[in-house]
């Protein structure tokens, strides 16, 4: 069922334990939102815990809590709450949690366009660039205050998914969401630092990941495309995209892994292109200019899969564009 953002902040203001998870693989806005929420409800006097399934990149220590996260053991004993609140994707990429979990409700919020709805109860604002600008708009909406704590990890979600307010998602509600949080004790360059800093051999993976992009779709596009055995080799694969999507004349970015012989994983980023669609199509989401997916197929059919889904939009949109030039001429 879908909530408005007063019905969200309802359902957490009736709640007094509640267990907040994000999606696997968890990036700034996965953890930022999550301990964000969790400390916004330690100040309202509630009991409530983040559970990832996932490992938490040590990158992410800048933020209060960062210790006290947990991870679903297997056969571990059930973590008992009124509220399971899934933050930043819809309930299918957030492992073992449900199974540890035994919730009364559970709640999703999230900013993906393409949030299936599938939880009991759904708010989704895709009009946020991050799901912790939400967690920042429930928070006002229940007149909580925001000491240091929350703000810390409020305000890595709001930088980390905006590219540091860079990003077509950037709004004037998302610089005075960050605003706020500077003025309540955030210090941006601990953040930015301790989000940018990388292990000798990252920097040197990277170099060789962009030595190895080849473009594609007459250089409207641009690849790496890593086998099994390189994605094995290379530890952090995050910033390659970023590396390549500034290349002239580069509408789509794709980096694709193979992590096992038929598991592929395919991150895009765009300047026109809805890559969302293109992931929907194969059973994955994300944003019109950021999205990903799994393809369940050989590196050598992943690739191929990829770059014709990707030289298939690029060739759509400009038809579009033509067709669009076509109907404004007509009548001058
Ligand atoms: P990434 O390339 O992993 O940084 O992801 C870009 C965006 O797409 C993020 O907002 C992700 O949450 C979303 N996304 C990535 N992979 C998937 C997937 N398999 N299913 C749904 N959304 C995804
Ligand atoms: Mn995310
Ligand atoms: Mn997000």
């Amino acid at each position: 069922m879908k909530l408005t953002l007063s019905e969200a902040a309802a359902m957490l203001a009736h709640a007094n334990k509640v267990v907040i998870t994000a999606h696997e693989n968890p990036d700034g806005d996965a953890v930022g939102s999550s301990l964000g929420l969790m400390h916004i409800l330690h100040g309202m006097g509630k009991e409530a815990v983040v559970l990832l399934d996932d490992d938490i990149p040590a990158i992410f220590k800048v933020l209060p809590g960062y210790d006290i996260i947990g991870k679903p053991e297997e056969g571990q004993a059930s973590v008992e709450a009124d509220l399971l609140v899934i933050l930043d994707t819809a309930p299918n990429r957030i492992g073992r949690v449900p199974e540890v979990t035994k919730a009364g409700t559970v709640l999703n919020i999230d900013h993906h366009r393409t949030n299936n709805g599938a939880a009991e109860y759904t708010y989704v604002d895709d009009t946020r660039a991050a799901t912790a600008e939400i967690v920042y708009d429930l928070a006002k909406e229940l007149g909580a205050v925001f000491t240091r704590e929350p703000a810390m990890c409020i305000y890595t979600g709001l930088a980390t998914d905006s590219g540091f307010f860079r990003f077509s998602n950037t709004t004037p509600h998302t610089m005075r969401a960050a605003a706020e949080m500077l003025e309540c004790g955030v210090t941006a360059n601990e953040i930015s630092e301790a989000l940018e800093e990388k292990p000798y051999q990252v920097v040197k993976d990277t170099a060789e990941a962009v030595n190895m992009a080849e473009r594609f779709a007459d250089g409207r596009a641009i690849g790496i495309f890593l086998d099994e055995a390189t994605t094995a080799r290379m530890e952090a694969t995050e910033g390659f995209i970023g590396a390549i999507r500034v290349v002239e004349g580069v509408d789509v970015a794709v980096v694709l892994k193979a992590k096992e012989e038929k598991l592929c994983r395919v991150s895009m980023r765009s300047k026109g292109v809805d890559v969302s669609a293109i992931a929907l199509s194969f059973g994955g989401g994300g944003h019109i200019r950021a999205a990903g997916c799994t393809l369940s197929m050989p590196f050598a059919e992943a690739k191929k899969t990829i770059c014709t889904a990707i030289e298939q939009a690029i060739r759509d949109l400009q038809q579009a564009a033509v067709h669009k030039a076509g109907m404004s001429g007509e009548g001058h």
